[in-house]
């Protein structure tokens, strides 16, 4: 099969190919495993941490890509749960051991067996890939393609993050930290979802100010600027530390702070001696990560996602461009999401 394949790490800065078109033997699924005929693969911010190495693949070489739309094409012995021909999705969680105490628990994100589609298994930037037939989830009618692959990955890690921030009743007030793709969806997805709940995001920049007010937001400011109101939970999808440590202050007690970022950069890390205990912490004010995606998460958010619905605007390059995308994606020449088109 046709692939675009990382041989080891590198710095987009200097070298704008990092993937180099290969073929590749063609994958043969496994016991409960999937072949699936890629159709769509998104691109996504997580390959440039993998390239550059800050979250690094577990072996090369390596086959990218997390928001995986195909068909299947083959099934492995002992399947049941799919049909031949069906479109499925393959998120960010590929498999995971599925006997351990977490995974029994339904956390399988945090299984210390825990494997990342295009990061310890071969992912969707190749014209076909295995996956267990646990982790491929039905794609609703209303997405094509192109518009199912970035849901996959944004969507559910939003998704998971408002789970995780714990909104329930609908006098809840809840911050927004930054105001990227993600937070944009975690924005609609409230709004639709809790359409009581408050939301206030803080964001560096006035466009995103102003596209925060136009999807609903009861406020946007600055990072340091005084919102009118305490938060029960705020959710970071930020890179940097500055926004959660100012952010912290704006928790009611016992609120709960939940950081949405694989990796934070160390550039401001000094700013964490701004840390004032009884200011930003007392009164029992919790942090989180937000780590992986499980089963359910990727399948509750389509299944909302559909409902609302979601649709992503989309930018599609040929598989062979993926270098090209990845690099404008590293230049933030951002118009809708990257997504490659295999077949
Ligand atoms: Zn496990
Ligand atoms: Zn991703």
């Amino acid at each position: 099969m046709k692939a675009m394949i990382l041989h080891g790490l590198t710095d987009l800065k200097s070298n704008a190919a990092p993937l180099t078109p290969g073929i590749l033997p063609d994958p043969i699924p496994g016991p409960n495993e999937l072949l699936i005929r890629v159709s769509t693969c998104g691109v996504c911010h997580t390959e440039l941490d993998e390239i550059e190495g800050r979250t690094p693949p577990s072996h090369f070489p390596m086959v990218l890509g997390h928001q995986v739309v195909g068909r299947i094409e083959a099934m492995g012995s002992g399947t049941t749960k799919h049909q031949t021909g069906t479109r499925v999705g393959v998120a960010w969680i590929h498999s995971a051991c599925g006997t351990c105490q977490y995974c029994r628990e339904g956390n399988e994100n945090l299984c210390p067996g825990f494997k990342a589609t295009g990061r310890d298994v071969y992912g969707g930037y190749a014209e076909y890939m295995t996956v267990p037939e646990n982790y491929a989830f039905p794609i609703p009618d209303v997405f094509t393609d192109e518009e199912a692959s970035p849901l996959l990955c944004a969507g559910a890690i939003g998704y998971r993050s408002i789970r995780l921030s714990g909104i329930r009743h609908p006098a809840s007030a809840i911050g927004l930290t930054g105001f990227g793709a993600s937070a944009h969806l975690v924005l609609k997805m409230i709004r639709h979802r809790w359409p009581e709940v408050k939301v206030f995001v803080f964001a560096r920049n006035e466009r995103e100010r102003v596209f925060a007010r136009e999807l609903g937001a009861v406020w946007a400011g600055d990072t340091t600027d005084i919102p009118p109101e305490k938060m029960d939970a705020i959710i970071d999808t930020t890179p940097v530390w500055k926004p959660v440590v100012e952010a912290l202050k704006n928790l009611k007690p016992g609120g709960r702070m939940v950081i949405n970022a694989i990796r934070k950069e160390d550039a401001d890390k000094e700013y964490l001696l701004k840390l004032n205990y009884p200011e930003h912490l007392w009164m029992e004010k919790e942090i989180k990560s937000v780590a992986n995606v499980t089963g359910s998460d990727v399948r509750e958010f389509l299944t909302l996602a559909a409902e609302m619905p979601i649709k992503p605007e989309v930018q599609l390059y040929p598989l062979e461009d993926a270098n090209k995308a990845l690099l404008e994606l590293k230049q933030q020449q951002i118009r809708g999401a990257k997504v490659l088109k295999v077949k």
